[in-house]
């Protein structure tokens, strides 16, 4: 029996300037900056970075997500999402910085109680980070007009209050030599999108909840998590 051609698009992000960025993958990076590895338990000094992947639908542009489910306890990690032009593999943090496209302000939304279960077990905690609406992002504006400064701040407000505060020069790894070490492990490509870890201060939200993220010089990702 003869099917239908199967059609699939791939999930696209709205860009500053009317454009649109068409999402490939997303890659994520745990434990970034100090303070939150400590959090989280681990020594930063000890620690190299985690790597993992959302997929792309995962992705959106929305001011509202709902709550997902088979969780009770949703995180909030604000983060410096970039997005690549091109990309290739064992690139130089100059060839890698090269390949940025553009630069948003994300959210890596995290089941943390499926997180610490799996970790328990030994199990991929994959299913705490990949789920529907998992990765809700601010409009992407092109490295010819923003490029993350050390003394750039990042910050996250649930409700009106402040949350997470950092600046972008407390990443361990900045964002060139981060998608160099990304990319002795895997081939990048344009599409691209890559999480670059969150500062401390990750705490649960609940539905109603008004989730503010920003990074000074983006666009603000103003959000409401709604009802399950
Ligand atoms: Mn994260």
């Amino acid at each position: 029996m003869s099917r239908a051609a199967v059609t699939w698009h791939p999930p696209s992000l709205p860009t500053s300037d009317g454009r649109e960025f068409p999402v490939r993958h997303a890659w994520c990076v745990g434990r970034n900056y100090a303070e939150h590895a400590r959090e989280m338990g681990v020594d930063p000094e000890r620690a190299s970075p985690v790597f993992f992947s959302k997929p792309a639908r995962a992705l959106v542009h929305a001011d509202s997500v709902a709550y997902p489910p088979e969780t009770e306890e949703l995180h909030h990690e604000v983060e410096l999402v970039v997005f690549l032009a091109s990309g290739g593999r064992c690139l130089s943090p100059e060839q890698a910085a090269a390949s940025v496209f553009g630069y948003a302000v994300g959210v890596d939304l995290t089941r943390r109680d499926v997180q610490s279960r799996a970790k328990q077990a030994g199990q991929p905690w994959e299913m705490s980070k990949g789920f529907d609406q998992s990765g809700p992002v601010g409009l992407i504006v092109p490295s010819r007009d923003w490029a993350p400064a050390p003394e750039s701040t990042i910050e996250l407000a649930v409700d009106g209050r402040r949350r997470q505060a950092a600046r972008l020069g407390e990443m361990i790894w900045p964002v060139p030599e981060l998608l160099a070490a990304l990319s002795r492990t895997v081939t990048l490509e344009a599409g691209d999108a890559v999480f670059t870890g969150t500062p401390a201060g990750v705490a649960a939200l609940e539905p109603g909840e008004r989730v503010r993220a920003h990074v000074e010089g983006l666009p603000e990702l103003d959000l409401t998590i709604a009802a399950a």
